[in-house]
């Protein structure tokens, strides 16, 4: 049976970790914040004291880190991933980052005698959590093959797109159409209730027609009464629609409505909403 290890361990790292560990697989952590592995230690996890320790001991090592500054220095920096990889042990980015950080990291790692993939993922806590997340990998096929077995207790879907940068994308795709759809819902809401609607009603009625969707389910609530517990952090959404907006000016692709909610996302940044859930972005709406 392979041995894991596991880079990160935030909102996601944590959950996705621990589902490893509850699947019985043998699991070393890091984290940059230490306590965040106390959790998963006590539950058997192995601890090491740097990634390289962590790339070095484990068959394939899993990281699911902030943004690519993060993803470039936890690879790159002394005692990193580079300096532990090598006799084609394999590395599994699962953050969210741009296909030029991924194709960066994967020459790194392969140049140090590892493989690579990128493996994005779409779905949020609570997929995290149940292992239902929808995993988009890209890059090397073999190593794909070899940690099929972690990803079935991570997710329930796990296309393999091509070539490195391709899972980047696919994810960013994603998450570019999600930021959208989040200021177009908090700006109908704001509308309608500034308009004399029920709040709870013009939900009800979304959900009952073609716009129905389990983000509007999720999220309206919350919206409604302004709590926004964190399951996706606001300032990752910016991140992603900021990384969009990049690949569509190097694609020559127009996206003006992902620009839009790029600037409403930065205003809610302003306003200190970076920690809290996307959906506060409705804040910035108000
Ligand atoms: P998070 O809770 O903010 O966790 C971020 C992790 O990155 C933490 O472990 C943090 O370490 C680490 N980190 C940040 N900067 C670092 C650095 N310079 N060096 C080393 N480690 C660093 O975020 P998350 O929600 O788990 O998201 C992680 C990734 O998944 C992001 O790319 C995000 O866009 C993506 N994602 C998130 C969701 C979601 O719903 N939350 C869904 C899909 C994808 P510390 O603990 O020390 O701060």
């Amino acid at each position: 049976m392979n041995k894991y290890g596991f880079l990160g361990l935030g909102i996601m790292g944590n959950a996705m970790a621990s589902n490893l560990l509850q699947a019985g697989f043998e699991v070393t952590v890091w984290n940059r914040t230490l306590e965040k592995c106390s959790s998963l230690v006590e539950r058997g996890a192995r601890l090491a004291n740097t990634p390289r320790e962590v790339a070095a001991s484990c068959d394939i090592t899993f990281a699911m880190l902030a943004d690519p500054a993060a993803a470039m220095q936890v690879c790159f920096e002394a005692d990193g991933v580079l300096s532990g990889i090598g006799d084609g042990r394999g590395y599994i980015d699962m953050s969210t980052v741009d296909g030029e950080t991924s194709q960066a990291i994967s020459v790194g790692i392969r140049d140090a005698g590892g493989r690579f993939l990128e493996a994005p993922v779409s779905g949020t806590k609570k997929p995290a959590e149940d292992g239902t997340l929808i995993i988009l990998t890209a890059g090397d096929r073999s190593l794909y093959e070899e940690a099929v077995p972690a990803f079935e207790k991570m997710g329930k879907l796990f296309p393999f797109l091509g070539e490195t940068g391709q899972g980047a994308r696919m994810k960013l795709v994603v998450n570019m159409i999600m930021g959208g759809m989040m200021t177009a819902f908090c700006e109908g809401l704001s509308l309608g209730q500034k308009g004399g609607l029920d709040g709870q009603q013009i939900i009800e009625i979304l959900m009952s027609g073609a716009l129905a969707n389990p983000m509007f389910a999720g999220k309206g609530p919350m919206i409604l009464k302004g709590e926004f517990p964190t399951s996706f952090p606001l300032k990752h959404m910016q991140k992603d629609l900021r990384l969009a907006i990049a690949l569509g000016d190097q694609l020559g692709q127009p996206l003006a409505n992902a620009a839009a909610a790029n600037e409403t996302f930065k205003r809610a940044r302003q306003l200190g909403l970076s920690e809290e859930d996307f959906a506060a972005v409705c804040k910035a709406i108000d």
